[in-house]
């Protein structure tokens, strides 16, 4: 999958990654999840013992901001974060390392496609941006351009739809199986 990036976008201090870089991170990672087995046969990768067991994440949900603007966020260490109530009230809420939190109004109204991808996309933050300043990594509607948003949803692409596994899946539809 290609994403397209335009010069001038913020990088963050990040190293750029070729796309081809990142697909064979995703195939790293597979192999060392449950034997490799989303490789190797075409299936829906198990997200929620994805995150569980390979990332050691939990999965929260939050009101993020008051005019859904933030998607999700993941937490790069233990650190507070200001969550909203229905009336609009705010209050800081303290959220351990490796937390994946998605805005509860996204994921009640999303597909579970758009969800899965989601958590892969925060996966793919805390699998690849532990080093940055910040200890969140807000993912907004506005920023998907930025290098390290970028790089989450390639890895988070790759994830989900692995070369081997798709190559797999058309030699299976050229043979009819
Ligand atoms: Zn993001």
């Amino acid at each position: 999958m290609r994403f397209m990036v335009t010069a001038n976008v913020p990088t963050y201090g990040l190293k750029y990654k070729p796309y081809d870089e990142m697909e064979n991170d995703a195939i790293k990672i597979l192999r060392g999840f449950e034997g490799g087995k989303f490789l190797k046969v075409p299936q829906a990768l198990d997200v929620d013992s994805f995150v569980e067991f390979y990332m050691n994440a939990t999965i929260d949900y939050a009101r993020l901001s008051q005019d859904g603007s933030i998607l999700g966020l993941s937490t790069l260490a233990q650190t507070s974060v200001t969550v909203f109530s229905e009336d609009g009230s705010a209050q800081s809420r303290s959220y351990p390392e490796n937390t994946i939190l998605l805005d509860v109004d996204i994921y009640l109204h999303s597909s579970s496609a758009r969800s899965r991808f989601t958590f892969m996309h925060e996966c793919a933050h805390l699998h690849y941006h532990k080093n940055l300043a910040g200890a969140v990594q807000y993912c907004n509607k506005g920023n998907q351009r930025n290098r390290c948003e970028v790089q989450a949803n390639c890895l988070a692409a790759a994830l989900l739809m692995p070369e081997p596994m798709v190559h797999c899946a058309f030699d299976n539809e050229l043979k009819g199986k």
